[in-house]
């Protein structure tokens, strides 16, 4: 069934007798071409792509719970496409102008919307900072305006300019980043993967695989063997304990990032904000509630909920930049469980396992890149060889000294 408009208004006249199950409730099959290991958006983009862009059948994503139960629904929604580093940013910008496409392209209301990004600055050596990236950003083909403070406060007039701690210096926009609904992303994706034959297998946990002369053979499964030439591994936070089972140790550390969102207000905030003096970023969704983050809880966990300490430095650092952030109640919070590498960069690459792929290392920062990712991993997993966009993603790129440390914080996993 194909969405549009013209379905909605006859549905609603035809008491919505029509509607089909978005996606199937497969069993599983006793072998696949390629199988995915987990349902997020990463593993269904990945599905998705495999079959409409490089022709594959028989192809199976297994997930442990639902889908859209990890961190593809968990986050807090912002893409965009500002990173310095060539190893990056052409990556990221192949995955922003998928973005642009998604929603016509997967037949799916996604709410992809690109009402900018603004990064704040308060010295003048971030404005420097912020200028090179801008630059860097521009020449690989994405948007940056610098702006001086008039230009912030006319776009965010309530944001604290008077007597504040760190005064407002200007900011770098971003326009075409924004939010995307992000279990929208994981309910797009499935449907479109299922439309072309995908089996979607929830409650399906992988619990070993099956490895003969360095060659896999399938996966253990919860709900029995599955043979598989091909298997991606796209597991996000759990990336360690699954490519244990396979003998790797990754360069990878599990952390948990919370976040929050207030009652709904009127509207208040046009875009993506983002604190350069603490780590605080936040957006407002449609149905009026303030989005927000901060700081990882700067302890390894598999735990999908944080700490206390950590809620009020994030909203400690929100009433700084917004003081009226301090009269907003808050509705609810939560945590994801974040796969950090090494150098804040992720891993899209070959194992030495051959037919087993890993895809992961995202950090906090995978909502933005799920298209691309979803492409390249289906990319290498069908012709044997990385996107070019993809290149510098390598598992062994920290025994080369090839690392891609944005920050430039060396090999600080809780500091990316
Ligand atoms: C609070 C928070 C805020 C964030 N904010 C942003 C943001 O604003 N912008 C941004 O770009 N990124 C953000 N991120 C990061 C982003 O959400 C993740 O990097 C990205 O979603 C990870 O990829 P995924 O969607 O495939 O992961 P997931 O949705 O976690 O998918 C992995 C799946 O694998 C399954 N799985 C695990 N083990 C197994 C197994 N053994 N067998 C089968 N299945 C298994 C899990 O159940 C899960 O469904 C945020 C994350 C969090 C937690």
């Amino acid at each position: 069934m194909r969405y549009s408009g013209f379905r909605v208004i006859k549905e609603a006249l035809t008491g919505h007798k029509g509607w089909t199950p978005a996606w199937r409730d497969p069993e599983p099959k006793n072998e696949y071409d390629i199988v995915v290991v987990g349902g997020g958006g990463h593993g269904l983009a990945t599905a998705y792509y495999l079959a409409k862009e490089f022709g594959h059948a028989r192809i199976a994503v297994l997930e442990k719970g639902w889908i859209g139960g990890g961190n593809v629904g968990r986050n807090t929604t912002i893409i965009r496409s500002n990173y310095l580093l060539d190893g990056n940013e052409p990556f990221y910008e192949f995955s922003l102008k998928l973005w642009e496409g998604l929603e016509q392209d997967f037949n799916f209301n996604a709410m992809v919307s690109q009402r900018g990004i603004l990064n704040l600055v308060h010295t003048d050596a971030q404005r420097d900072a912020a200028r090179r990236r801008g630059n860097a950003m521009i020449l690989n083909g994405s948007d940056a305006e610098l702006l001086d403070t008039a230009g912030v406060r006319a776009l965010y007039p309530f944001l604290n300019f008077s007597n504040a701690r760190f005064p407002i210096k200007g900011g770098l926009l971003h326009r075409r980043g924004g939010t995307v609904r992000h279990d929208a992303v994981a309910w797009g994706y499935a449907r479109g993967a299922d439309q072309r034959g995908v089996d979607i297998i929830q409650n399906c946990e992988v619990t070993g695989f099956r490895i003969e002369n360095g060659k896999i053979l399938g996966v253990e499964t919860s709900r029995g063997y599955i043979g598989a030439k091909k298997v991606g591994v796209a597991v996000a936070g759990s990336s360690s304990r699954v490519m244990e089972k396979a003998g790797m140790r990754l360069p990878i550390e599990s952390h948990v990032l919370q976040a929050f969102v207030s009652e709904g207000l009127k509207p208040m905030i046009p875009g993506v904000i983002t604190f350069g003096a603490g780590h605080f970023y936040c957006s407002q969704s449609d149905k009026g509630g303030l989005v927000f983050g901060g700081d990882i809880d700067m302890y390894n966990t598999y735990a999908q909920r944080g700490n206390l300490p950590v809620v009020e430095d994030v909203i400690e650092s929100g009433v700084a930049l917004i003081p009226a952030l301090g009269r907003v109640r808050l509705l609810r919070g939560w945590g994801g469980v974040m796969d950090m590498s090494m150098d804040g960069s992720p891993f899209i690459d070959r194992t030495q396992v051959e037919g087993l792929y890993f895809n992961g290392g995202w950090c906090y920062g995978g909502f933005k890149a799920t298209p691309a990712s979803g492409w390249c991993f289906a990319h290498l997993l069908s012709t044997d060889r990385p996107h070019e966009v993809a290149t510098a993603f390598r598992l062994d790129r920290f025994r080369s000294g090839r690392m891609i440390d944005e920050k430039g914080v060396g090999a600080q996993p809780n500091l990316h």
